[in-house]
């Protein structure tokens, strides 16, 4: 079962990408799908000619928010009580768990559907319910997929983005039956059988289930109303149709007016789809009548993250997944190797924030970039991620190794007559340099090459050449 907390205990990232890399079948599923929602961002935002203008909007309007997110939350939980919902704040996973198993048990249900909210997975909700003989069911068919193979979600976006057609065959094949109705005779593994099967299933579930939990894109203010943008309708039926709305959702998706979710909404399906729209747009305020409504605000770390003024950027992200399909490191080593569920640039800043660098994966986390600054230029909201990578890095405690040779290297280049006595020194020594260092130092060397050595420095060169003329 997808879960935020099964991705504990997870080795740190080097060790996960080295592994990642030497599947052939998930780097081509990867580059194949990357490449083709990149191409297609590449060319809708080039349509817009105000997009950089879009772009500022986006990043001072989230600005503006975190900077009086008290106010507006408070703001939000008024709206949302006049209009007849509950609100609850829950300050950590546990705290939201229970809020929500309480909730779904004084409903008298044992089963759940969920439309596709990472703020659960990042509390491992699904986790927590099942402890409480409470089944989730997610409904968005890339979670279904991960839910249905006992998987882990890979991509903001496309939490199956690592399966190809005929894998996700063989998971329906399998296992459908043991969640719901079974996949037809004969499946084969052309999308519009896949995506049949799944309807079937799905809809069978959605007709007999009372308690939905969902997340949101984005909350407003200044009405209470809550966004989700989704592609398959499989949200709309998630939202309307169960008796009890339970909605988790992080704190910094506030947006103060209606009139700020115009710009999102032509960021957000350009940067996460390439579409020029999103196929549904799902709102709702409140309390409906034959509907009970409840929203859970989740912190989680996230005022923590506020605090910070380099890294409290992060908390713009609106999720478009954007910065994961043109990262290089993510191209390569896949969702899986980040260790939570905000995988790639994105996850590289956000997890090791939300959730402390004390673990070693938390740690290593930063340095899973080679800092190319593509997830920048990419960012709908102009998240620097690279400036926050850098920050990050500092904070992170460094293996002894590093620190030592960190050490040496200033000591050596700190006066000029140290530098050139240690590349006369090292220019001799070339031919009995190692390809691979040994003890601790193997960790450089591990995932590098250690460039020749020259014969003799530039500057030696220079010198003894007169700049090349002799
Ligand atoms: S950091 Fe920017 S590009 Fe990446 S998911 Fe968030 S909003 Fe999208």
């Amino acid at each position: 079962m997808s879960g935020g907390n099964t991705f504990l205990g997870m080795p740190a990232f080097p060790q996960n990408a080295a592994a990642a890399v030497q599947d052939s079948q998930l780097r081509f599923n990867l580059r194949k799908a990357t490449h083709t929602i990149r191409g297609k961002r590449a060319s809708v935002v080039a349509e817009l000619p105000d997009w950089a203008e879009l772009r500022t909007a986006g990043k001072e309007i989230k600005d503006h928010t975190l900077r009086n997110l008290e106010r507006y939350l408070l703001q939000l939980e008024e709206a949302v009580t006049a209009a007849g919902g509950h609100v609850h704040w829950a300050a950590d996973a546990d705290e939201a768990n229970r809020i929500v198993a309480d909730l779904v048990k004084a409903t008298g249900e044992t089963t759940v559907v969920k439309v596709k909210s990472m703020a659960t997975q990042e509390i491992g909700l699904n986790e927590a319910l099942a402890e409480q003989g409470i089944s989730a069911y997610e409904t968005d068919l890339a979670e279904l997929i991960v839910q249905l193979g006992d998987d882990w979600p890979s991509h903001i976006l496309v939490p199956a983005i690592h399966r190809n057609r005929s894998e996700i065959r063989e998971i329906f094949q399998e296992k459908m039956a043991s969640y719901g109705r079974a996949a037809p005779e004969g499946l084969t593994d052309e999308p519009r059988a896949l995506a049949e099967a799944a309807r079937l299933h799905l809809r069978e579930r959605f007709l007999s289930t009372k308690v939905a939990i969902s997340g949101a894109n984005f909350m407003i203010a200044e009405t209470g109303t809550l966004v989700v943008l989704e592609s398959e309708g499989n949200g709309r039926m998630c939202l309307t149709l169960p008796e009890t709305l339970i909605s988790v959702v992080g704190i910094e998706k506030l947006l103060p007016t209606w009139q700020d979710l115009e710009v999102f909404l032509q960021l957000l399906p350009r940067s996460s789809t390439g579409e020029r729209m999103n196929p549904y747009t799902s709102t709702w305020t409140g309390a409906v009548e034959g509907q009970k409504f409840h929203l859970v605000l989740l912190d989680n770390g996230r005022t923590r993250v506020l605090a910070d003024e380099v890294g409290r950027q992060a908390l713009r992200c609106i999720r478009c997944s954007a910065c994961l399909n043109v990262c290089p490191v993510y191209e390569r080593a896949g969702g899986h190797a980040y260790g939570s569920v905000y995988p790639g640039p994105i996850g590289a800043i956000l997890t090791p924030q939300l959730r402390g660098m004390s673990s070693e994966l938390d740690a290593s986390l930063p340095y899973a970039s080679t800092l190319c600054g593509a997830c920048f230029e990419a960012c709908p909201v102009a998240i620097d991620i690279p400036e926050v990578l850098v920050h990050l890095r500092g904070k992170a405690r460094h293996p002894r190794a590093e620190r030592l040779g960190m050490r040496a290297a200033g000591w050596v280049l700190d006066r000029p007559a140290r530098l050139a006595g240690a590349q006369r020194l090292s220019g001799r020594l070339r031919r009995f340099v190692p390809g691979h260092l040994p003890g601790p130092l193997s960790a450089w060397t591990d995932t590098r090459d250690i460039p020749d050595i020259p014969a003799e420095s530039f500057r030696g060169w220079w010198n003894r050449t007169d700049g090349g003329a002799r």
